[in-house]
């Protein structure tokens, strides 16, 4: 019997009704032993994430505003005292509420804050389930200046988590060498699941959400889109740069690392096989052709063209080193023997992208330049697409076929990918014709 690690993220885990879902899929699989859990999240769109209401609690008694972060606190334990009444679970979350209340008084930080919705709701769900509490305090480890420890933390968990048959380990956050709570970026309990799926050495990683897997297109924008059964990690990295993301950036490094197969899946729809991420050397990961189509509104394009420049080198060189020293990468550089063409996401803040290229083009000393803004970029990504002549002509034909000529540009930076630059007002129509091309080969 396998190893089975799995995730429920905060929309699964928002009401007793959605833990007790969750419930089922764990005992219907004697495999799965590890379980990570996030905090309880929204129940309905006008609700709020408990992480939210932390940091809103934190922050009002810092601000030394005591009545309102009192006010703020009984929500936080009315939803919790309601979870555990509603599960019957035989845990002392009253005492646990009374202790993160008493901390954040006295002055604990936002990162403390942050992590009680794990640390909570992992305890209610443990006892529910009838499974041990493994902290994740002392065993997911960051330095003291905050950097996480992947090799560290990777020893402490195994090492704890042999002792445990079955587990549930709150996700997001770890400590400190002097024991603070430090969280990781926004919806990072799935790192910590993609942790414990390695340190457990398990053979699946299930990242259980509430859509099931990744669609081949943004549903807002194509209609129907077909789901994506398989895809590689190297895949699934480009299409979520490119605005497709289900799942943390971070989460994908440790299960490459270790090998190990995730598997996102629908808490609401348990039935549904959904995506399955695996390296790019597996026979599932074998079919060549288009995984899915994503991308981004907002860029701004620079082209730079120097007459005699002797090597596209010479002009990116400079101006990637002042944009980087402004904090203003682009996401994309090109470049031809005379010319160059960079790429800034739209979140590139205006004024260290001026003083940037004031200091980057002084020195090329360019005879031509011109920036586009609003440019929208699109990514075709699948493997071995990038070199391959007929998707290329797929992807312009598409482009023809949907009238753009107002800004065009299509290359390709790696053999899985082949990223089109349209204007955005052109953005979801271009989307819609690549798909219609690509999708049904
Ligand atoms: N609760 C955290 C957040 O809202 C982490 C997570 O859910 O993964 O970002």
């Amino acid at each position: 019997m396998g190893v089975v690690t799995v995730k429920f993220g905060g929309s699964s885990v928002a009401d007793a009704e959605q833990i007790r879902k969750t419930k089922d899929i764990v005992m219907s699989d004697p495999g799965r032993r590890y379980v990570v859990v996030s905090g309880p999240g929204k129940r309905s769109k006008e609700d709020e994430k408990i992480t939210d209401l932390l940091y809103t609690y934190q922050k009002l008694a810092a601000g030394g505003k005591g009545s309102d972060a009192a006010a703020v606190f009984s929500i936080i334990e009315e939803r919790f005292i309601g979870l555990k009444e509603e599960l019957g679970a035989s845990v002392d979350i009253e005492s646990a509420l009374a202790k993160v209340a008493a901390d954040l008084t006295a002055g604990a930080d936002a990162d403390y804050a942050a992590s009680r919705g794990e640390f909570l709701n992992a305890q209610l769900i443990a006892a529910f389930y009838g499974y041990d509490f493994v902290d994740a305090a002392g065993l997911v480890l960051f330095d003291s200046d905050g950097a996480f420890l992947a090799e560290e933390t990777n020893t402490a968990l195994a090492a704890e988590l042999a002792k445990h048959e079955r587990a549930v380990v709150p996700g997001f956050y770890g400590t400190t060498p002097d024991g603070s709570p430090k969280t990781f970026s926004r919806g990072g309990s799935d790192v910590t699941g993609a942790l414990v799926a390695r340190a457990v050495r398990a053979d699946v990683y299930e990242n259980w959400t509430d859509v099931s897997g990744f669609l081949m297109a943004d549903p807002r924008i194509v209609e129907n889109p077909r789901p994506v059964p398989v895809i590689s990690y190297r895949e699934q990295r480009e299409l979520s740069s490119m605005g497709a993301s289900v799942l943390h950036e971070d989460a994908v490094t440790p299960a490459r690392i270790a090998g190990i197969p995730i598997n996102i899946r629908n808490t609401n729809a348990p039935g549904d096989a959904g995506t399955m991420i695996v390296s790019g050397d597996a026979p599932e990961a074998a079919r060549a052709g288009v995984r899915g189509i994503s991308g981004r509104k907002g860029y701004t394009a620079l082209r730079v063209y120097k007459n005699a420049a002797g090597g596209g080198a010479r002009l990116l060189t400079p101006i990637i080193d002042a944009a980087t020293r402004h904090g203003a990468a682009p996401d994309f550089a090109l470049s031809a023997v005379d010319a160059a063409t960079l790429y800034f996401a739209s979140g590139t803040d205006a004024t260290s992208l001026d003083a940037a290229l004031e200091e980057g083009l002084a020195v090329v000393r360019a005879d031509e330049t011109s920036t586009t803004e609003g440019v929208a970029l699109i990514a075709v990504v699948g493997s071995g697409v990038g070199a391959d002549p007929g998707t290329a002509a797929k992807v312009a034909g598409a482009l023809a076929e949907a009238g753009i000529t107002s800004y065009g540009a299509c290359f390709s930076v790696s053999e899985t990918n082949i990223v089109v630059g349209v204007a955005d007002k052109d953005y979801e129509a271009v989307l819609r014709a690549i798909y219609a091309k690509l999708a049904y080969l």
